[in-house]
């Protein structure tokens, strides 16, 4: 009885390394699914075919590829870079009224740029809508490679993501009505601010008085942009802390609002990635600055933002 106890406790022991042994082979298959080499790995062309031989091969091309660096990175599916956004940030993203960027669904400064960094590293762009927190989320926990939605870099968000280099500039405004009592930022105390929740405005906004904020008693978090501005329309706020850019399009969109001459914060856009995950962040990086000489960067903002 004993020594069949003993034979099932040793067939149980198997059978559970197994599995086990199973799904880490399944999981390590899985992220490297899909190897996308840069431009600049012709360095390294003799690395994959000596990688799969034996170990000893893998060894020297592993010791080729930290001579190299950056040669190869993976993206969530293969072929493919998925942007994840909240396309309710005009002139950044916007869900467009027919096929959108180059067939996107969508258009903008972000979905342009996110295109021409796709077409670069030589991959189909495929922009996926959510709220904007779940945007960050999506990046940060690699269920996008990237986040690209007006993202502000912060010490925050630095803590928890990597970001590319800046491709823009942000400032927060305020938005106020034409008949607003609200002439200048020390105007806002004691009235009620609407803001996008999980955005910078939200976060300086609620800070405390003695950081610059108005409280957190002071600020409502709307799901997106426009709805704060709504809010603004029917009175449920006195004023909406934005970006600019945002700002500027609702505005013209909504008669009877005007945006305050104070500008309150200016920040760097940059595109998300998952914290540690430096061989996709390079490719964009190197991608965004090609991108960001030739002048193609700076023309796409031009057709959407028009200097005043
Ligand atoms: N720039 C702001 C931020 O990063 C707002 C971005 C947005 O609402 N899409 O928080």
């Amino acid at each position: 009885m004993k020594k069949i106890l003993a034979i099932l406790l040793a067939l149980v022991l198997v059978l559970s390394f197994a599995a086990c042994a199973s799904t880490a082979e399944t999981t390590n298959e899985d992220s490297n699914a899909q190897t996308n080499e840069t431009a600049d790995t012709t360095e390294t062309g003799d690395t994959d075919a000596s990688a799969e031989d034996t170990d000893a091969a893998a060894e020297d091309a592993d010791a080729a590829t930290e001579e190299t660096t950056d040669a190869a990175f993976t993206t969530v599916e293969e072929g493919k870079l998925h942007m994840s956004t909240n396309a309710a940030f005009p002139p950044y993203e916007m869900v467009a009224d027919g096929e959108g960027f180059q067939g996107t669904g969508y258009e903008g400064i972000d979905v342009e740029i996110a295109y021409a960094i796709a077409q670069k590293l030589g991959l189909e762009l495929v922009v996926d809508d959510m709220d904007f927190t779940a945007a960050l989320e999506a990046a940060q926990s690699g269920k996008s490679d990237m986040v690209m939605a007006g993202v502000t870099v912060n010490e925050d968000r630095l803590a928890v993501m990597d970001f590319s280099d800046s491709y823009a500039t942000g400032v927060q405004v305020v938005i106020v009505t034409e008949d607003s009592p609200i002439a200048t930022l020390d105007d806002i105390e004691g009235k009620l601010i609407g803001t996008q929740k999980g955005t910078t405005g939200f976060t300086y906004a609620s800070d405390t008085p003695e950081n610059g904020g108005y409280g957190e008693d002071a600020v409502i978090g709307f799901d997106n942009g426009l709805s704060a501005v709504q809010a603004l329309k029917n009175g449920q706020v006195d004023c909406v802390i934005i970006d600019n850019a945002p700002a500027q399009s609702f505005v013209a969109e909504n008669p009877g609002l005007k945006i305050l001459d104070t500008e309150w914060v200016t920040e760097d856009y940059a595109i998300g990635v998952a914290k540690g995950n430096t061989a996709l962040l390079d490719a964009i990086n190197g991608a965004l600055a090609e991108l960001i000489a030739d002048g193609t960067v700076q023309g796409i903002i031009d057709t959407y933002i028009t200097a005043e």
